[in-house]
């Protein structure tokens, strides 16, 4: 489930997680020079090390000024065919790709030799998601329990009951729950809020523009209802449609949802009962696990408060058909053929473009990924993720922490006092590369071969149990946890833990095109370093910025500094509002604001230590390129990325990332050196004056 919260991960890649392909194109490898250490050269190498750029993917018909994701990468684009069974194909879908496949083969000799605890989860798990023949055997016959339990109820009380077991089961609830560091103290709370909807956001119920994604999905809840012999699925689909219709209508925007401060509202249960009297707090906290917990932090007050309204409003026989419809679309991915074809129509094909759906084998490591990650990650670090590399890593990112700093201490429109906060909250920042110090326990939780339904029922129960179990304690500071549990150490992405002032690399992202330590240094500051600089970035963002160095919630601007912040975030928002990404269909400025604030800081802090890294030594030319081109091609090279056009406008709706075509050249219009790099001039498509460049950090 993607959440988009302040609380939740920010993540430098973006977009859906990228389940690849096989690797078509692969950026040369090269020997080169990392932070002003010369590493062993290849033994074909010769003179000068090659630049680390894909030259065949550029198109240099086209001028870098007038559109620089062209010029990078426009032979590629115009050739890459994303596969069948895909939403997208590039840089992070092809490493995505390579892991999965490594992932593969120790998810198999998990199954066939479990020498420890976690592998005989792993491969019981596996082998579990396998058995097609005995998935198919049983049909329907798994959810039946699930659903006779809804049939019974009889009034709102025992739906209430039923609802509460959402988090730990395939049910669904009318609020999200998250538990997660208090916003002003060191301790785990429970994250009430509005939920996520069935087709994601509330735009797809209430703009025009999605009335074919609308009708498909009532559609699909009919044939959803039909399987299981629900009664009238048409008439109840529409009944489901209307309700879930009414909700969208009450529940806040992703650009509301991002606003940190709105969405912080700590009460105690007797508060929440005032607040919004339609349901029974105590006894619906009491249930789902959070027994006598005092308080609560509200998170989309105003539409929790109307969703409680609605559902005191509702019939029963609405709401019973809304949680029989969820349930069976939530199990479906583990039931037999026909429950699979029909889930996969929707959730694939009409609402991502994608026609075909992955071989199982895929679908089974990406349940491994989702259920027992951290397990899985174990192995994946010791058989793939060398100490060399970390330490490199952890190197380059000492050398962008003191950029940022050389940064905030030569800023223009910032005061010193700000400033001395700002550098406090830098120092304090938190490092994760490649792993956690402390491991996940899985111990615990069982696994049965013969029992795939049972098994990812009790892996969510565990899952819940054990997030639960933190609830009032202080935070971890060692582990990725609990709410960062879904990161794993092979995730081909980067974070941010805002509320922990703490930034993650993991293991899976540390590998070409994104840090190739066999690489030139220009390339590796332009793809790693940028992704780096993004994530330092994160703690200044818009939101960012009202967090203080222990991860709480609290104002350490002047007003002076905190209005010129604004006004310079405000002009980056109008910015990316003008950008057009499908006809018609443009970047949501305010929605996004936070990712390209990161973006644009990000590659100035790259470019700054890639300068200082350099020393008094001029930066070498290679393939015909300078250095600061290497940078920006390395930028611009790793968000190589072609996608569906459906994934296209589900992401614009719903992520708080603009698509990659976007980021790859909308910051570099307001960076200085990209001009003087690339010549561009006035005349060019992209050209702004300099006193229309946004400048933050
Ligand atoms: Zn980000």
């Amino acid at each position: 489930m993607s959440i988009v919260s302040w609380r939740n991960i920010e993540k430098a890649v973006g977009a859906p997680r990228a389940r690849g392909s096989q690797v078509t194109r692969r950026i040369a490898r090269a020997a080169a020079v990392l932070l002003g250490v010369a590493l062993a050269a290849p033994a074909l190498s010769q003179g000068a090390p090659p630049s680390g750029v894909d030259l065949s993917a550029r198109d240099t018909r086209v001028r870098p000024g007038d559109d620089f994701f062209r010029y990078a990468l426009g032979n590629w684009y115009s050739q890459a065919q994303i596969p069948p069974d895909q939403t997208e194909i590039g840089a992070n879908a092809e490493v995505s790709a390579k892991v999965r496949a490594q992932l593969r083969v120790i998810i198999e000799d998990s199954a066939r030799q479990a020498d420890n605890p976690e592998k005989a989860l792993i491969g019981g798990l596996f082998s579990s998601f396998m058995d097609a023949a005995l998935i198919e055997s049983l049909d329907a016959a798994p959810l039946r329990a699930d659903l006779g339990r809804i049939a019974q109820v009889a009034n709102k009380e025992q739906f209430l009951t039923l609802m509460a077991s959402a988090p730990a089961s395939f049910g669904a609830s009318l609020f999200s729950l998250r538990i997660e560091p208090d916003g002003k103290s060191p301790t785990n709370v429970l994250y009430l809020g509005q939920a996520e909807l069935g087709l994601g956001n509330p735009d797809y119920y209430l703009s025009t523009a999605f009335n074919t994604q609308k009708t498909a999905y009532r559609d699909y809840i009919a044939r959803t209802l039909r399987l299981v012999g629900y009664a009238a699925p048409e008439a109840n689909a529409a009944k489901i449609i209307d309700f879930e219709t009414d909700i969208a209508k009450v529940s806040w925007s992703q650009t509301q949802r991002r606003d940190i401060v709105a969405a912080y509202n700590p009460m105690t249960v007797t508060a929440l009962q005032a607040l919004a009297p339609g349901i029974s707090w105590r006894r619906y906290l009491d249930a789902l696990g959070a027994r006598g917990t005092p308080s609560i932090v509200l998170a989309e007050k105003s539409a929790v408060v109307a969703i409680t309204d609605l559902y005191t409003h509702s019939t029963l026989a609405v709401l019973k058909a809304w949680q029989t419809f969820h349930t069976v679309d939530n199990a479906s991915r583990f039931l037999s053929q026909r429950f699979v074809n029909n889930h996969f129509a929707f959730h694939g094909t009409v609402q991502m473009g994608v026609a075909e759906l992955p071989a199982r084998w895929k679908r089974g490591v990406d349940l491994i990924d989702d259920s027992l990650g951290q397990a899985l990650g174990r192995l994946y670090v010791t058989a793939h993720f060398s100490p060399d590399v970390k330490k490199r890593m952890e190197l380059m990112i000492a050398d962008l922490r003191h950029a940022m700093a050389r940064r905030i201490e030569s800023l223009d429109w910032m005061s010193d006092m700000t400033k001395q906060q700002a550098l406090a909250k830098l120092a304090a920042m938190r490092v994760f590369v490649g792993y956690p110090e402390a491991w996940r326990d899985y111990s615990g939780l069982s696994i049965d071969r013969k029992d795939l339904y049972g098994n990812i029922k009790r892996s969510m129960a565990f899952d819940w149990a054990s997030q639960c179990a933190t609830l009032g304690r202080p935070i971890d500071k060692g582990a990725w946890g609990p709410f960062d549990w879904k990161i794993t150490p092979h995730t081909v992405d980067a974070f941010d833990i805002a509320s922990e002032n703490l930034i993650i690399f993991p293991a899976g992202i540390l590998q070409p095109p994104f840090f190739d330590p066999q690489a030139d240094a220009a390339h590796n500051y332009g793809a790693i370093g940028a992704v780096i600089g993004h994530e330092i970035i994160h703690g200044f963002d818009d939101q960012g910025r009202k967090i203080d160095a222990s991860g709480q919630l609290r104002d350490w601007w002047t007003p002076a500094d905190a209005m010129h912040f604004e006004r310079r975030a405000e002009q980056l928002a109008n910015q990316f509002d003008g950008y057009e990404v499908l006809p018609g269909l443009h970047v949501n400025g305010r929605q996004t604001l936070g990712e390209n604030i990161a973006d644009l800081g990000g590659l100035l802090v790259a470019l700054d230590a890639y300068h200082s890294s350099l020393g008094a030594v001029q930066a070498p030319v290679l393939d015909g390129l300078s250095g600061d081109q290497r940078v920006f091609l390395g930028w611009a090279q790793r968000w190589r990325k072609k996608m569906r056009d459906d994934a296209q406008r589900k992401q614009i709706a719903m992520d708080t990332h603009a698509p990659a075509v976007i980021r790859t050249s909308a910051p570099l219009r307001d960076i200085d050196d990209w001009y003087t790099a690339f010549d561009v001039r006035p005349s060019d498509k992209n050209y702004l004056p300099p006193a229309q460049r946004v400048r933050i950090w």
